[in-house]
């Protein structure tokens, strides 16, 4: 249970002193302009670690008209000026790892070893590749017959606002950086309101790297800042990573003035296993494979959680079996501590969302393979988890149709291909998908079959640089991580024809 969680205390973190003002406007670090301010809890124990800005629609606003004012001169820039200021970022990110690494940690309870140091690491890739490719900002000639020529730019949009969420605050910020600042465009970011800190250091280290007013932060809640920023008339971009729930708020604020709005929103991903990738000798790799899909170790807090697991009929129990010797093996803890390898949920809120999804299969039914419940909490208990998994479900339950957003499976024996595919398919998120066969032909046609923006064979890994990531269905509209993808989102065509 909880209590058998042993937490060390808080360490020391470096924060960052300007930021701890929150918002980055027009070059200057600025409290909120109401004066409010709102707590960063650890959720590892339950401590306040820091206080920043409560910016409302004032401070959007302010932050929107900067981006605006400094749009003009960072669109003529070179694109291969911008790419080598991104680089600078990168590399600055690269001298603060380990300090931003920790204050990631302690916000988002990721383990600084297994998540938050690796984040850190993708940070880094992602700012370098994009600083790298953005001099790529080409566009086309056109054969119109004799007497005509005609070619293509790619022209930013405008400000860009982003908003990202609390799961993997530092990656998204990077990406949303690299491809609304490479492009040409300039930004106003919002974090999330439960992780704002590292985000903030990384805003400390950009500051005096772009012109001012081109990468802007403003801190605060969807509600307050998040809202004012996406119906604001002046964005001509929005940017969006979070829930299906704000991103149709979202689009719907776009849409009323015709902004561009890309949204990576959620899934429930199926992870399907076919009878020969479970074989003795490949079922230890399996096992491993299937908890890293599931995102156990970021408590499954992971937009691409592989949290539907279809396993053969024939292996489904040696499959089990393993996957839950596998998950007995990592160690739940203080984020901050190196031995732990799964750290806290969120918030108070996430963790009773859980509980419900968990609470409510049990009730009508649904037997737990491993974990339990996740118990009331008293005032002062981080919010561990115990990761469960589930199997005898009903496939209309809500645990298997809805995104749990925690450290919750659900295991489903299959018969047919046909069968498997269905389900797969029997919802209406459309993320990532992943394979384990090596019969490339079933391979294949699955992959053919199953509607997801991504799918991965034999391997549960995280987004790379280079290769477009994104959502069909109301898992979202666009695609990051690729140099497409940004220039498809962030620019606009404009065609030049001239009577020669
Ligand atoms: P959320 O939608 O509650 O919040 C995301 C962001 O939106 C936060 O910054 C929040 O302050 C802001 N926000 C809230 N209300 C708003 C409003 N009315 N207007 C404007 N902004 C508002 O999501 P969350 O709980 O922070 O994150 C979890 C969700 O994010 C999950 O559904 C997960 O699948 C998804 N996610 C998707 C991806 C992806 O790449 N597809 C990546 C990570 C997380």
């Amino acid at each position: 249970s909880n209590a058998a969680i042993k937490t060390a205390p808080a360490d020391a973190l470096a924060l960052p002193m300007e930021g701890l003002k929150g918002q980055l406007i027009d070059g200057t670090w600025t409290p909120a302009r109401d004066g409010t301010t709102l707590d960063v809890v650890n959720p590892c124990h339950r401590s306040v670690i820091a206080a920043v800005g409560a910016g409302k629609k004032p401070d959007a606003d302010a932050a929107v008209a900067a981006a605006k004012a400094a749009f003009p001169s960072w669109r003529r820039m070179a694109a291969r000026s911008r790419g080598a200021l991104l680089t600078e970022l990168a590399n600055r990110v690269a001298a603060h790892a380990e300090d931003i690494a920790r204050v990631l940690a302690a916000e988002t309870g990721n383990a600084l070893r297994t998540q938050s140091r690796p984040e850190v690491q993708s940070t880094i890739e992602v700012l370098r590749y994009y600083g790298g490719v953005v001099s790529e900002q080409k566009g086309e000639t056109l054969p119109l017959g004799p007497g005509l020529f005609s070619f293509t730019t790619r022209e930013p949009l405008g400000v860009v606002a982003a908003i990202i969420p609390w799961n993997s605050p530092l990656v998204l910020a990077a990406v949303k950086i690299g491809m609304a600042l490479g492009t040409g465009n300039t930004l106003v970011l919002k974090p999330a309101e439960d992780a704002p800190l590292a985000v903030i250091k990384v805003a400390e280290l950009a500051a005096d790297i772009f012109p001012k007013g081109v990468f802007n932060l403003v801190t605060g809640t969807g509600e307050d800042a998040g809202a004012a920023l996406s119906g604001h008339p002046d964005v001509a971009k929005i940017s969006f990573t979070g829930s299906v729930e704000v991103g149709k708020l979202v689009a719907h604020a776009a849409a009323g003035r015709i902004a561009r709005a890309t949204l990576e929103l959620g899934g429930k991903s199926p992870t399907i296993v076919y009878p020969d990738a479970a074989t003795p000798e490949r079922l230890d790799a399996l096992a491993t494979n299937v908890v890293n899909a599931m995102r156990f170790a970021r408590q499954g807090q992971s937009c691409t959680a592989g949290s539907r697991l279809y396993v053969h009929r024939d292996v489904f129990d040696a499959v089990l079996g393993k996957v839950v010797e596998k998950l007995g093996a990592l160690r739940i803890g203080d984020a901050l501590d190196e031995a732990t390898d799964i750290g806290a949920i969120i918030n108070e809120e996430r963790y009773a969302a859980v509980r419900d999804f968990v609470r409510e299969a049990v009730e009508a039914g649904g037997e737990i393979v491993t974990g339990e419940v996740p118990p009331e909490l008293s005032a002062s208990d981080g919010f561990f988890p115990r990761p469960v998994i589930f199997k005898n479900l009903g496939n209309d339950w809500r645990v298997v149709r809805e995104e749990v957003f925690g450290p919750v499976l659900v295991a489903i024996p299959w018969d047919s291909e046909d069968e498997v595919i269905g389900w797969a398919n029997d919802t209406h998120y459309g993320l990532a998908a992943y394979i384990f066969t090596h019969d490339v032909t079933a391979a294949l046609k699955a992959a053919e079959r199953i509607d997801a923006g991504w799918l991965q064979v034999n391997r549960a890994g995280g987004q790379i640089p280079g290769m477009s990531y994104g959502g069909i269905k109301q898992s979202g509209i666009g695609s990051e991580y690729s140099i497409e993808g940004a220039l498809e989102a962030y620019t606009a065509r404009k065609s030049v024809t001239i009577n020669v």
